[in-house]
C-alpha cells in the first residue's frame, strides 16, 4: 500500500515571518489528518525556524535541493546532514527550475539523489517534459531516459524509501494542469519502466504529480490508480488552499467545505 504524499514547493517565497505564521494556521487543520504524508519545502532559510513549529504535528519538512557532496569547499551549497540537521526528512531533487534554469543534467540529479538516500533523507526526484517535447511525441521518451538517468546510481534495495514526482514543465505554473488521464498515462508508464529495472518495488513507490493542483483538480488527479499525491508549488502557498488540497478525498465542492 502507498501513503498518499502532498508536498508544498515554496520556492523563493515567504521569509523566516510568513513561514511561521503559515505553519500556524495549517498545523491544527491537519491535526486529525491521518493516512496522508504532508511536505513542506521552505527556502532554506525557514528550516531552522520551521523544525520547531512542526514538531509535535504530522508536518514534515524538505530542502528544496542539495550538494550531491558531503562537504568542503563548495561555495553556496547546502549539504544532506545540513538538511538532516535542520529536521528535514525529503529533499526535491532535479525540479525542472533546476534542470532549466541552472542547466541540472539527470547524471546531477542522479548524484543528489544517491548521496539523499544513502544520508538518509527520501529524495523526490522531478522528471517531465516540455510542450515542445509533448507536441512532437517524445513524452515517454524524455521521461523514460530522465527517469533512467535520474535514478541511476539508486540503491534498490532501499528504493522504497524514493519519490517520483512527473512533472510535465508545460503545466508548471501556468494553470494548464495535465488531464488526469494524461498524468495516468505517464505515471502507468514510469511504473512500469521502474517494474522492468528494479523489480517489484516499483509497487510501493510513490509516484506524485506536479503541475497547477489546485483544490479543484487534485480529487480527480487522486482518483487514477498510479497517482499517488502531489507537488504543488502556487496553491500551496495559501494555507486553505494547501489544505483543500491535502483532504483529496473530497469531491470537487466540498474541497473547501
Ligand atoms: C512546482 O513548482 O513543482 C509546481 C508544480 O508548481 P505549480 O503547482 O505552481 O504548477
Amino acid at each position: 500500500m502507498r501513503i498518499p504524499l502532498i508536498a508544498a514547493n515554496w520556492k523563493l517565497h515567504k521569509d523566516v515571518g510568513e513561514a511561521l505564521h503559515f505553519v500556524e494556521e495549517l498545523a491544527p487543520r491537519v491535526a486529525d489528518v491521518e493516512g496522508t504524508d504532508v511536505v513542506i519545502a521552505p527556502p532554506f532559510t525557514a528550516l531552522e525556524p520551521l523544525k520547531g513549529a512542526v514538531a509535535g504535528t504530522p508536518l514534515k519538512l524538505a530542502g528544496q535541493n542539495v550538494s550531491p557532496e558531503l562537504q568542503g569547499a563548495f561555495t553556496g551549497e547546502i549539504s544532506v546532514q545540513m538538511l538532516l540537521d535542520v529536521g528535514c526528512s525529503y529533499v526535491i531533487v532535479g525540479h525542472s527550475e533546476r534542470r532549466t534554469l541552472f542547466g541540472e543534467t539527470s547524471e546531477l540529479v542522479a548524484q543528489k539523489a544517491a548521496a539523499s538516500q544513502q544520508g538518509g533523507l527520501r529524495p523526490i526526484v522531478c522528471v517531465g517534459e516540455s510542450l515542445e517535447e509533448r507536441a512532437g511525441g517524445r513524452t515517454f521518451a524524455v521521461v523514460g531516459e530522465q527517469v533512467e538517468r535520474s535514478l541511476a546510481r539508486i540503491e534498490p534495495a532501499q528504493a522504497d524509501q524514493l519519490v517520483l514526482a512527473y512533472e510535465p514543465v508545460w503545466a508548471i505554473g501556468t494553470g494548464h494542469n495535465a488531464t488526469p488521464e494524461q498524468a495516468q498515462e505517464v505515471h502507468g508508464f514510469i511504473r512500469e519502466q521502474l517494474r522492468k529495472s528494479i523489480g517489484e518495488v516499483a509497487g510501493r513507490i510513490r509516484i506524485i504529480y506536479g503541475g497547477s493542483v489546485k483544490p479543484e483538480n487534485i480529487f480527480v488527479l487522486m482518483e487514477q490508480p498510479d497517482i499517488d499525491g502531489a507537488l504543488v508549488g502556487g496553491a500551496s502557498l495559501d494555507p486553505a488552499s494547501f489544505f483543500a488540497i491535502i483532504r483529496f478525498d473530497r469531491p470537487p465542492g466540498e474541497a473547501t467545505a
